[in-house]
């Protein structure tokens, strides 16, 4: 095979839909006005912005006016928790959130932490999934916010945030979930009320990088996160992302039109995957949980192997995956979600993610096999830790064993 380009980090980013582009262009050029001008030109821009709002409302439920366009799936993440605390102050100063969340809401919660509000960061079970009854016990009379992930972006784990939401509910707190990775993939409603927001990123569903939204319940009273102008109700200063945010709309468009479509498909290239690896790799382990999944997602640990290594071997292949979450990469610390879930650090150094979409094929996937095959042998072979091991296994580990 000749070295062709095998994408695999769908969850970092997806390439955009060329209808999401096309659309955009009209915003870059004739349509350039700002939506805020009172001429004609501006008009377009105001129109073509309204309709994506109420499009991307569509997508969950909410209403139009209940969507914020933001910079980012992490500005979101950020105005979320910052302004719900902020907002809550008089009620109470505790935050729950979880030990698996992205950077965007951890280190949120972290800063908040750092102003004086109480955080617990509750720990999901083996599976990454974080239940109920642990959120419950963890509920007291101060706490304003519980946020949790709709799904994991390292483990692929989906999480129970519709009962999470509905516990949150019935005792008077916000719930805010990060639903970068589930958008687009898992049925999310905020019909009931029950989430109070939702944060959401356009380019991990085949729209522009630099574009999100926050979803805020119209009941709930989030303070402005960025002062200046009266764009987003005064809520979101700066000149609205018009070409960007109409390629989130149609993003959103085509990967809800097709969703369960998309979804069959992945899940059949994802466990034939999932398939292969663990009975032709040994000393594999899936990461996160094998039921509740999101359907394009393979998460492994391999054993006596740095996953960075061998992520730098794949690239030499032309095959792209992450050993992580992408913002984790270049430290040489064990990812805090492994780690939450309980596996060792010599285990959870050997973590490869593999995200597929809709360029992935079986062909692919199967030359990834093969590919891992070689190359995870080639790197044990030169771990001493391997050659131990494998000198007490009479220098013939089982092939297909797990641990
Ligand atoms: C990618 C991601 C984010 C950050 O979104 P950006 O738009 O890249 O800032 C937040 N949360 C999760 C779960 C993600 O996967």
């Amino acid at each position: 095979m000749g070295k062709q380009l095998i994408y695999l980090d769908y969850a970092a980013t997806a390439p955009m839909h060329k209808e999401a582009v096309e659309a955009m262009m009209p915003y870059f050029s004739e349509q350039f006005g700002n939506p805020s001008g009172q001429y004609t030109l501006a008009g377009g821009a105001k129109r073509a912005l309204e309709n994506a709002r109420k499009q991307i409302a569509a997508t969950i439920g909410a209403r139009p006016e209940e969507i914020y366009f933001t910079g980012s799936g992490t500005e979101a993440d950020n105005w979320a928790i910052k302004s719900a605390v902020k907002s809550c102050r008089q009620k109470g100063n505790h935050i729950i959130t979880t030990k698996i969340e992205h950077h965007a809401v951890l280190h949120a919660c972290e800063a908040m932490e750092a102003e004086g509000v109480r955080v617990t960061y509750l720990s999901p079970d083996e599976n990454g999934v974080i239940s109920p009854e642990v959120l419950k016990k963890a509920i007291t009379p101060d706490t304003v916010l519980v946020s949790v992930m709709a799904a994991n972006n390292e483990i692929g784990t989906i999480e129970p945030i519709e009962e999470l939401a509905a516990l949150a509910h019935e005792n008077g707190i916000l719930f805010h979930t990060d639903a970068v990775q589930g958008y687009g993939k898992l049925p999310l409603s905020v019909a009931d009320g029950k989430i109070a927001m939702l944060s959401a990123s356009a380019h991990k569903i085949g729209g522009p990088k630099g574009v999100g939204f926050l979803y805020v319940r119209r009941d709930v009273k989030l303070g402005s996160f960025l002062h200046g102008g009266a764009q987003e109700k005064r809520r979101r200063a700066g000149t609205e992302n018009v070409a960007g945010i109409v390629g989130f709309a149609k993003a959103a468009e085509i990967t809800f039109a097709k969703r369960e479509e998309t979804k069959e498909r992945e899940q059949k290239l994802r466990d034939y995957f999932i398939g292969r690896v663990l009975s032709e790799i040994p000393y594999v382990r899936l990461t996160g949980s094998a039921k509740e999944r999101l359907s394009n997602h393979a998460s492994f640990c391999f054993q006596f192997i740095e996953g960075e290594t061998v992520l730098i071997m794949l690239d030499t292949d032309g095959i792209c995956a992450s050993s992580g979450s992408a913002c984790t990469t270049g430290q040489t610390e064990p990812s805090h979600v492994l780690m939450a879930i309980g596996l060792p650090e010599d285990v959870a150094h050997g973590a490869v993610r593999f995200t597929m979409g809709g360029g992935t094929t079986k062909e692919q996937l199967d030359f990834t096999v093969e590919r891992m095959k070689e190359i995870i042998g080639r790197v044990r072979a030169m771990s001493p830790y391997y050659t131990k091991f494998a000198a007490r296994e009479d220098g013939c580990p089982t092939e297909g064993r797990t641990f």
